[in-house]
């Protein structure tokens, strides 16, 4: 089975996420399903199309999270769904090596909750009265051109309640969490890590709280282009190294790394390192590094590089041009 193939099978495009892949599996099997569909060749095709849905499902990096995602289908089966808090869901924006390499990543989550100075009131009680800060003891204030009742004080122009500092009158108060994320090597943009209990807390105190799923999103790099797993790379390189063969040093993701040139022609090669792009992950393997070698020619002659030019040319001379065909085809026919 290929992407294109589980595609077509389950009528998804390019990219659908995880919840329209399962979606649509669950259209097709309810009539493909053996026992719904008398056909004889129902099973197999049922077979295929659940297997095309688990196929798509692991290249999206989802083979792992498939299992939280039963259980709590459970949960919703048994009635305790709403013993559980909701799913936070959440971009995290991560670097290129970090994607190779994996390591630590923090993420913050802003929880909106009750202010605990005014217990989400909004204000404070006071044993006197203080003037009104709103309408500033008149009880009065301007909307527009009219005048109306100061909605704070009730028209008093003086109020017991004293609008909470600690929220500003709002009565809730934003909470920032900071978490850190152990990112595993070999995750792509689109993919989706789950954090246990980290979602919205239930409703009830017995309650579980849901899961926080990050979605996995790149942070442009501003030299290593992402296509799919593969990671591409442009480098300018002496057209001298391009013809004489030697060695050239290139950036990785995962570190620097020594190419070894054979000597050839002085035009743009491409050379690609299989496995050195995104490492593999689940199902799917691992990228190659794509990198293009662009010659470049020296635009500054010192005397020293002007006489080996000279020799260079002198020995071209002497060998006929035939190392240069293109010259020498030209050369011959209109000279
Ligand atoms: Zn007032
Ligand atoms: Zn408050």
């Amino acid at each position: 089975m290929n992407t294109t193939e589980a595609r077509k099978l389950l009528g998804v495009g390019p990219h659908a996420s995880p919840q329209s892949i399962k979606r649509a599996f669950r259209q097709h099997a309810m009539n493909w399903h053996p026992d719904r569909n008398p056909d004889p060749g129902a099973g197999e095709h049922f077979a295929r199309l659940a297997a095309a849905c688990n196929y798509l499902l692991e290249q999206a990096g989802h083979h792992k999270h498939a299992a939280s995602e039963k259980s709590e289908k459970t949960d919703e089966e048994s009635g305790h769904s709403k013993a559980r808090g909701k799913d936070r869901e959440q971009d995290i924006e991560l670097e290129l090596e970090l994607l190779c390499r994996g390591g630590n990543s923090e993420v913050v989550i802003e929880t909106r909750g009750k202010c605990p100075s005014c217990a989400g009131r909004g204000y404070n009680e006071t044993t006197h009265g203080q003037l009104c800060a709103r309408c500033h003891g008149s009880g009065r204030i301007h909307r527009g051109k009219a005048l109306e009742r100061c909605p704070d004080c009730d028209g008093n122009g003086y109020t017991h309640r004293l609008r909470c500092a600690a929220c500003d009158g709002k009565g809730e108060q934003v909470v920032r969490r900071v978490l850190t994320v152990n990112i595993p090597p070999g995750l792509l943009p689109g993919d989706e890590l789950r954090l246990k209990g980290e979602g919205h807390p239930a409703a009830t105190p017995k309650g579980h709280p849901g899961d926080l799923r990050l979605r996995i999103r790149l942070k442009p790099h501003p030299l290593f282009v992402l296509d799919g797993s593969d990671v591409v790379l442009d480098r300018p390189v002496s057209a001298f190294v391009l013809l004489a063969g030697g060695t050239v040093t290139i950036p990785s993701p995962s570190g620097l790394r020594h190419l070894e040139l054979a000597p050839g022609t002085a035009s743009t090669r491409e050379i690609s390192i299989a496995g050195a792009g995104v490492p593999a992950r689940g199902s799917r393997v691992a990228g190659t590094l794509k990198v293009r070698l662009s010659p470049c020619l020296p635009t500054v002659a010192s005397p020293a590089l002007l006489k080996l030019y000279r020799a260079l040319q002198t020995e071209i001379d002497n060998k006929g041009q035939a190392c240069i065909p293109e010259l020498s085809d030209w050369e011959a026919r209109w000279l």
